[in-house]
């Protein structure tokens, strides 16, 4: 542990997700006292999705216990996966299946969410069951955190970690923190083929690390395997389907706006090429179930749903997501003893995945200014400062730069010119700054 010269210096980490528990580990490592709290009751309760790192994979070893690096290859969508030193982000055309462009990612690693929020947690005492109510700043240097079930925590620094629809931020900021919605349709679900067959031919049709499908017609469509729990019963396998669209393309003119029945998907999707058209071709044959964020014909919440029952299965709801933004702008830190992390800081949409590895880049320069703040060599406003200036540039450039991928890709001629096809998955800074270029070209060299 290294010497502190604030020896009660206190982080308090609001919202257990994976930007909070990369914070965790990392204090944890680096000595530094903090408590982390989670509104939800348990981990479990979390949406699984599958999600790429690449650029920010150096940071990990620097936030986690060895023991945790070590078993990273576990949190993969498939853990029986050997990755590559360098995986590729590979852009599909929709109509035919034929890849547009081949981005290198040195590496790369595609994670579900869960799992790797799992593994994050490990060695964490997270308090769940803590809804932030308010935050108060009563004296100097001291920051109070409210809770929804009575509980009142102080510390020095709070840390807003609580996703795109940020408490935290909403009380740094007011109305301002409102995220702003794009006029796009999405779903974004998991599901399990019963017939072996069919999860095979899936299976064979997909691109491991991130498949990047876009349609002529002006349409996107993520398809990836989400889990592998035994890699020789492909019945226990299960896959990704995140589709996004434009809401003149909606299929049911009677009722264009969501939710979406599966019946929707299967005609939006049927001009896909195989075997995305035959993935949503076989949900509702009633061979296949839904195993993530489903609802019931009656609007029903449920983590497992099958569609063998006599209700029609072409009915069945599919829960929609919003696409949503929120670009970072300087607020109040209250002299450094507020600040935010991850999607509370800078809210972007996924068509270029690069929420997480921003994330993992926030908890390193967070955890970075930590230790030099308790080694004394810094005060803490100058640390939650120094933290802020560089996040805030790259947070916004970030969310600009997801929102015109997420414009673009909805129509082909815009998509040729699109973030995606002229700087792949690149951090937007990277083909802007000097220090950036050569912090790539290291890891490409390394890879
Ligand atoms: C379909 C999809 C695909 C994606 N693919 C990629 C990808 O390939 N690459 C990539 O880099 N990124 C990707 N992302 C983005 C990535 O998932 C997010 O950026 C990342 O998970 C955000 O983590 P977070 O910890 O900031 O927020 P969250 O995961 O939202 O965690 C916030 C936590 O705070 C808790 N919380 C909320 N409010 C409160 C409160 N008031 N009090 C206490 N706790 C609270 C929540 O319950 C939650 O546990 C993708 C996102 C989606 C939706």
């Amino acid at each position: 542990m290294p010497p502190s010269h604030c020896d009660n210096f206190h982080v308090i980490i609001v919202g257990a997700g994976l930007c909070g528990l990369l914070i965790a580990q990392g204090l944890k490592k680096h000595g530094i006292s903090f408590s982390i709290y989670e509104k939800e009751s348990t981990a479990g309760r979390s949406r699984d999705w599958g999600m790429a790192y690449f650029w920010s994979a150096d940071y990990l070893p620097y936030l986690l216990p060895e023991h945790l690096v070590e078993r990273l290859p576990e949190v993969q969508v498939d853990p029986f996966y050997k990755a590559q030193p360098v995986e590729s982000m590979t852009v599909t055309n929709g109509l035919d299946g034929s890849a547009i462009k081949v981005v290198p990612s040195p590496g790369g690693r595609r994670v579900g969410r869960k799992a790797i929020r799992k593994l994050f947690a490990e060695g964490i005492d997270i308090k769940y069951d803590h809804k932030l109510a308010s935050i108060s700043y009563p004296a100097k240097d001291n920051v109070v955190a409210t809770f929804t079930n009575g509980a009142i925590v102080n510390g020095n620094l709070l840390i807003g970690s609580d996703g795109g629809g940020s408490a935290v931020r909403r009380s740094l900021l007011g109305p301002l923190a409102e995220p702003n919605r794009l006029p796009l349709y999405m779903v974004n679900f998991n599901a399990r083929y019963r017939n072996p067959k069919h999860a095979v031919f899936i299976r064979s049709g997909l691109r491991h690390f991130v498949d990047h499908g876009v349609h002529p017609k002006g349409m996107f469509f993520l398809m990836t395997l989400q889990s592998v729990p035994d890699p020789k019963k492909p019945e226990t396998w299960s896959f990704q389907i995140t589709i996004t669209w434009p809401p003149e393309m909606s299929p049911n003119k009677d009722s264009p706006e969501p939710p979406h029945t599966l019946k929707d998907l299967q005609e939006l999707t049927k001009d896909w090429h195989s075997p995305k058209r035959e993935a949503l071709q076989w949900l509702g044959d009633a061979e296949a179930i839904v195993t993530d964020g489903f609802f019931g014909q009656n609007g029903e919440h449920s983590t497992t749903a099958g569609f063998d029952t006599d209700a029609d299965p072409w009915q069945v709801v599919i829960p929609s997501d919003r696409v949503s933004v929120w670009i970072p702008e300087p607020w109040d830190n209250h002299d450094g003893r507020t600040t935010l992390v991850g999607d509370a800081a800078h809210a972007m949409t996924f068509h270029r995945g690069q929420g997480l590895n921003n994330c993992i880049r926030d908890a390193r320069e967070v955890v970075t200014r930590m230790i030099r703040h308790v080694d004394g060599e810094i005060s803490l406003s100058d640390a939650v400062a120094e933290y802020e200036s560089e996040m805030l540039d790259r947070g916004a450039a970030e969310v600009r730069t997801s929102m015109e991928q997420s414009l673009k890709c909805h129509n082909w001629d815009t998509f040729q010119d699109s973030p995606v096809m002229k700087i792949g998955g690149n951090p937007i800074r990277a083909v802007e700054n000097e220090d950036w270029k050569k912090i790539l070209a290291e890891q490409a060299q390394a890879a």
